[in-house]
């Protein structure tokens, strides 16, 4: 079996809760969703089996949090993904999964091996895609909240607040204790942006949803 990564690097995460946490990054080819704001849009990968990916990922490590692996989306490669995690819990590594949270029957097949979850909930009105994933979100979460599992929603100028509250209600309904991160579009930087994202967390307050406004960090601090 053989799976195509496009990348494997350390690095400090640079989104999300565990923002700063020295990780070593796997990333994996190819999405099976197109969001205007991709910034992974990637053409290369190299074609690794289980055991040389693993070999590259010890040759990493150091005293990272956890191994993250990201995308694209890692999921579409679910059987090469399972065994490079199996192999990367069984020597006692973290590991970190980041993903666009619609492949429900795949996290399914390898959620045993995984410590943390970083779920992306995908607003129509941010993305433009014009299809909604909001059952695909809730069956997701529902497997992941079996382990840590944040959520994170990219805000842009167009994102509305009928796509916030669908992702509140989601949440209420499937894990209230997770937190939901909104993290404005870096491609964007506009007093509407900043007030709707000042909006939203007071929303997210009155549903009683921990929420956090977290930009992409690595970008403005210029690391990988
Ligand atoms: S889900 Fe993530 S990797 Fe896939 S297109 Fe959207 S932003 Fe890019």
């Amino acid at each position: 079996m053989r799976g195509k990564v496009s990348e494997v690097f350390g690095s400090i995460q640079g989104e999300g809760i565990y923002l700063g946490e020295k990780q070593i990054f796997v990333r994996f080819f190819g999405c099976n969703l197109s969001c205007r704001f991709c910034d992974t849009k990637l053409d290369s990968f190299k074609e690794y089996d289980p055991q040389e990916l693993f070999e590259e990922i010890k040759f990493h490590h150091d005293d990272y949090h956890s191994v993250a692996f990201t995308g694209g989306e890692p999921l579409l490669q679910k059987d090469f993904l399972k065994e490079i995690l199996y192999s990367t819990c069984c020597y006692g590594y973290k590991t970190y999964l980041e993903t666009n949270g619609t492949l429900t029957a795949e996290l399914e097949d390898v959620i045993e091996y995984l410590d943390i979850v970083a779920m992306d909930l995908k607003f129509p009105t941010s993305t433009g895609v014009e299809k909604h994933f909001w059952q695909e979100h809730r069956d997701f979460l529902k497997v992941a909240s079996r382990k840590q599992v944040f959520l994170k929603g990219v805000i842009c100028e167009s994102t509305s607040e009928e796509d916030l509250n669908e992702a509140l209600d989601l949440i209420k309904e499937c894990d209230k204790s997770a937190v939901l991160v909104l993290q404005p579009n870096s491609l964007e930087d506009s007093a509407l942006l900043s007030s709707k994202l000042r909006h939203f967390k007071q929303l997210c307050r009155k549903e009683n949803i921990a929420s956090c406004v977290i930009p992409q960090m690595h970008k403005i601090i210029g690391v990988r």
